[in-house]
C-alpha cells in the first residue's frame, strides 16, 4: 500500500492525515471544502512544528511530511487511486451510507474502506456498498497524532483477513489497535458515554457543583480531565447523540441522555467550541 485517501479534513482528518504521512504514506485529504482543506493543512503544520520543537521529529521529516500530502475536493479522483481508505466525515448516518456508497463505486477491487465513525453502526455502513467484507471502523482518538489507541471495529461481514491488515496498519501507524465488534457505542463509548452522562445528572440533581464533580473524578480516580470536562471538549452534541444512539440501539433506558444535556445542546452551549459548555472559555 502506498496511496492513503482521508476523507473529512476536519478535527479527525487532519489528525489521520498527518500520522500516515509521518509513517511515510502519500496521503490524499478530501473535503466538499476547501476552507477546510487549507485550515487542515495550517493545522498540520501548526501541529508538526511543535513536534520539531519538542526534538520528536527534525525539520527534514517536517518538510517530507508536508510534501506527501495532497488535498482535493474530488473523491472520485482520491478513490479511484487509493490503496486504502479512512473517512472521517461529519457524523450523520444519511451523509456516510451516501459517501460509502460512491467510495464504493470508485474505489478498486479490494480497496478496504474504513470508518473513523464514533458511534454510526458498521454493518450499515458495509450494507451500503457491493463489499461489505471489505468495510470496518478504524476508531481514531483525538487528538490523533497524540493518542494511542485505535478501535478496530468488525463489521458483521468484515473478513479476518481485511481485520488483520488494520491492526497491522495500526501497528505501523505506532498505535495499539483494539479489536471490537460492531455494537452501538462499541467499546470507547459505550463506557465513557454513561460515565459523562452520569456526572450531567449528578449536577442537573444538585448533588455537587461541576468543579466538584470533576475533582472528584480527577483527584480520586486519577482521571487527566474530569467528566464534564471532557464532554466540553468532545462538545455536547456528540455526546448527545452518542447517547442517542446507544439509547435507540439498546433499547435500554440507562442510556437515556440527561434533560440537562438535551437543554444545553437546544440551547447551543455545545461546550469548547462554542465557548460555553460546563464551563466558558472566553481564551
Ligand atoms: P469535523 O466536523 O471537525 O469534520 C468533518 C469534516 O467533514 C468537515 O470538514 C466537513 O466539511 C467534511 N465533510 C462533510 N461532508 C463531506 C463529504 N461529503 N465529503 C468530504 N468531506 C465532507 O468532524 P470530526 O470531529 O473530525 O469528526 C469526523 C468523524 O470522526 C466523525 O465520524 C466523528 O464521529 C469521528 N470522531 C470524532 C472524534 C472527535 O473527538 N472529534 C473522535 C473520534 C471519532
Amino acid at each position: 500500500m502506498k496511496n492513503i485517501t482521508v476523507i473529512g479534513a476536519g478535527t479527525m482528518g487532519n489528525g489521520i492525515a498527518h500520522v500516515f504521512a509521518m509513517t511515510g504514506y502519500e496521503v490524499t485529504l478530501v473535503d466538499i471544502s476547501p476552507d477546510a482543506l487549507e485550515r487542515a493543512l495550517k493545522t498540520i503544520e501548526k501541529n508538526l512544528g511543535r513536534m520539531l520543537k519538542k526534538e520528536k521529529i527534525s525539520e527534514q521529516d517536517m518538510a517530507a511530511t508536508l510534501q506527501r500530502i495532497q488535498t482535493t475536493t474530488s473523491m472520485q479522483e482520491a478513490a479511484a487511486k487509493a490503496d486504502f481508505i479512512v473517512e472521517a466525515a461529519t457524523e450523520r448516518m444519511d451523509l456516510k451510507l451516501k459517501i460509502f456508497e460512491e467510495l464504493d463505486r470508485y474505489a478498486p477491487e479490494g480497496v478496504i474502506l474504513a470508518s473513523n465513525t464514533s458511534s454510526i453502526s458498521i454493518t450499515k455502513i458495509g450494507a451500503a456498498t457491493q463489499r461489505p467484507e471489505w468495510v470496518i471502523g478504524m476508531h481514531f482518538m483525538n487528538p490523533v497524532p497524540v493518542m494511542k489507541l485505535v478501535e478496530v471495529i468488525r463489521g458483521y461481514a468484515t473478513t479476518d483477513e481485511v481485520t488483520q491488515k488494520v491492526m497491522e496498519l495500526s501497528r505501523e501507524l505506532g498505535k495499539t489497535p483494539v479489536e471490537v465488534n460492531d455494537y452501538p457505542g462499541f467499546v470507547a463509548n459505550r463506557i465513557l458515554m454513561p460515565m459523562i452522562n452520569e456526572a450531567i445528572y449528578t449536577l442537573f440533581e444538585g448533588v455537587a457543583g461541576a468543579e466538584e464533580i470533576d475533582t472528584v473524578m480527577k483527584l480520586g480516580m486519577a482521571h487527566p480531565m474530569g467528566p464534564l470536562q471532557l464532554a466540553d471538549f468532545i462538545g455536547l452534541d456528540v455526546c448527545l447523540s452518542i447517547l442517542r444512539i446507544m439509547h435507540e440501539g439498546f433499547g435500554n433506558p440507562k442510556y437515556a441522555p440527561c434533560p440537562l444535556l438535551v437543554n444545553m445542546v437546544a440551547a447551543g452551549k455545545l461546550g469548547r467550541k462554542t465557548g460555553e459548555g460546563f464551563y466558558r472559555y472566553d481564551g
